[in-house]
Parts: structure tokens; sequence; C-alpha cells
């Protein structure tokens, strides 16, 4: 069968969703295409300035590194910059480390290590040992997520882009349902702008691309990706979740996900316009932007360190929070 779209070559992939088989190169072309028009569907990015990519050594970070690098040569007024967070997983972590800087080498982006050691006085394997009360996914998740922004404070970055694909974002949907949060579901947007001066604007530029074709690309574009999972991933929810929706999709309908996504889309339309979930004020302890009076990294760190939301500024006031 000859691909659908230059109509030479033989179709290798037939895109279910969409009915259309596609050849190698076009299926590559698509993909890199596919995320060109969602950077300006929601004008992610400005033709200037500096981009911090979060590079966690994954197939779906090295993708998003690979197109934005080729972005970035058409924009020469844009910088890139690679910051990778190290949560201190044994056994784990390392190797992604160390894929994600000889990938950043290769291709000649400047590559940051920040580790939650370094930042918040923890490894997240300590945090797991010494606290049970939640799976380590929702310590992870939290922590990374600050500890993101402060690594692309570190390379100046005006903008953060994360590997956020169509799956993910479905399951975070799906998530803060059963969560009952829906305040958050306003919020998980493919544009997070900052709205306190705190906080980095944070763009998912992979949002409308499912994760099974992210790995194609990965494996059609030769990109080296840490395949091993993380040893916790089995305890969290959304791997639960991950699972029910590809089951879902391979057993019921093929455009599922696609089908959830344009429906949480117009959910959080209506929300943004009842004002739902767009409140953010400062953290009483370490002034960041949060929804509550207390952040949630003090929030869970403060809880590590026997009740009281202990971390702040340094009193030496370097850049980072301390327990
Ligand atoms: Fe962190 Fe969970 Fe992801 Fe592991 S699976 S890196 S603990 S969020
Ligand atoms: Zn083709």
């Amino acid at each position: 069968m000859k691909c659908d779209i230059c109509h030479e070559e033989e179709a290798f992939y037939k895109r279910t969703y969409e009915g259309v088989s596609l050849c190698r190169k076009c299926f590559v072309n698509n993909i890199e295409e596919k995320v060109r028009r969602t950077i300006s569907k929601y004008d992610m990015l400005s033709p200037q300035g500096r981009v911090a990519v979060a590079v966690s050594g994954g197939k779906d970070s090295l993708t998003l590194l690979t197109i934005m690098n080729r972005i970035e040569r058409e924009f020469p007024k844009i910088e890139l910059a690679a910051i990778t967070i190290d949560e201190g997983i044994g056994g784990y972590r390392d190797e992604a480390i160390e894929i994600a800087e000889s990938y950043c080498k290769e291709v000649g982006v400047e590559h940051v290590v920040l580790s939650f050691k370094e930042l918040f006085g923890h490894t997240l394997d300590s945090i797991v040992k010494s606290r049970r009360e939640l799976t380590p996914c929702s310590y992870c998740g939290v922590l990374r997520r600050r500890a993101i922004n402060e690594a692309a404070k570190t390379v100046k970055a005006d903008v953060v882009a994360t590997a956020h694909n169509l799956d993910d974002e479905v399951q975070t949907f799906m998530l803060n349902l059963f969560h009952g949060d829906v305040n958050r579901i306003a919020r998980v947007k493919p544009v997070l702008n900052d709205f306190t001066g705190r906080f980095l604007r944070r763009v998912k530029p992979l949002c409308e691309v499912v994760e099974k074709e992210v790995a194609l690309f990965a494996y059609l574009t030769g990109i080296r990706f840490q395949s091993m999972p993380c040893p916790y991933m089995s305890t969290s929810l959304r791997n639960d979740m991950r699972s029910i929706l590809n089951r879902m999709e391979a057993k019921h309908s093929a455009g599922i996900k696609y089908t959830a996504y344009r429906s949480m889309e117009k959910i959080r339309e209506m929300l943004e316009k009842s004002k739902v979930g767009v409140e953010l004020s400062n953290c009483e302890f370490c002034g960041e932007p949060t929804v509550a009076k207390v952040c949630e990294v003090c929030n869970l760190l403060g809880e590590f360190k026997g009740g009281e939301a202990t971390t702040g500024r340094c009193p030496n006031s370097c850049q980072y929070l301390h327990p």
C-alpha cells in the first residue's frame, strides 16, 4: 500500500483515527508539522527568547528537543537550553542523565542538571523511605514541577517547554476528575502563563501528539532514549489510567483519546469563562505561586519535617528553597 501523502513510498504505519497510511519520511515530517501547528495555534513561542526544554532522557523529551532544535535553526533569535531534574532515584535516573547529557552534547545544546537533593535537601528515595502517606509519584510530581521552574531560571529562560503528550494530558484530566479537583482541570492546558511574576511561562508543544506516535518518531529518527521504566511507576494511579485508556482505545475505538482530549478542551474553556481555577496567590512560606495559603511543595516538605511547613527562601539569598 502506498503512502497517502506522497503517493510514492510504501506505507508502514496506518493512523487508524484518521484513516490514513504514511511512509516513514512523511510520518516524521507530519509529526514535526503537527508540533509546529500546535506551537503556532497556541502562540507558544515568540520569534526570539530563551527556551528551556525539560529533558528527562525518555522518548518524549528527547523527541521534543529534536523538533525544537530543528525549529531553532529557522528562528536564529530563539536560543535553546536543556534542563534535567535528578530526583534521586537509585539505579534509574543516572542512565537517563547520561543519555540526556550525551544527546545535548551531540546537538550542541547547553545542558543543566538540578537535583532534588541540591534544591530541597532530600532525594526522592529518602522521602519515600520516610513518608508513606502518598505515592512516590505524588511527591515526585509536585517537587519536580518546582525544580523545573528553578532550573529554567538558572539558564535565564523566558519559557519552559515540557514534553507532555496527548495521552499524558488525557490521563491528567481523568485523574483530576477522580480526585475531584475541578480547579486543576481548568489549569491543565497547553500554555500556562505567569500571573504572579514568580514562575515561568510553560508550554507543551507535544500535547496534540499521541504517545505511540512520539515513540515511533523517536525510533525512526534514531534517538537513543531510556526505555527502562521508573521503579516507582507501578505504584501510581496514572499508570493504571494509562493502561485503562490504552485498553479502551484498542478494544472499542481508535480515536477515543482524541475525543477525550477535545472534550477536555471544551470543558476547560467553559471553566475558564466561569473563572474557575485562575486565582493564584503567593505561598506564605516560600512566596511561590499557589492556589492555597501554603503551596504544595511547602506542604509536602513541611510534613516531611514533622508537621511544620519550614521551607523558605535561603537566608543567604541563594535562589533555592531550603528545608
Ligand atoms: Fe517520578 Fe513517578 Fe515518574 Fe518515577 S514514575 S519519575 S516517581 S513521577
Ligand atoms: Zn509518504
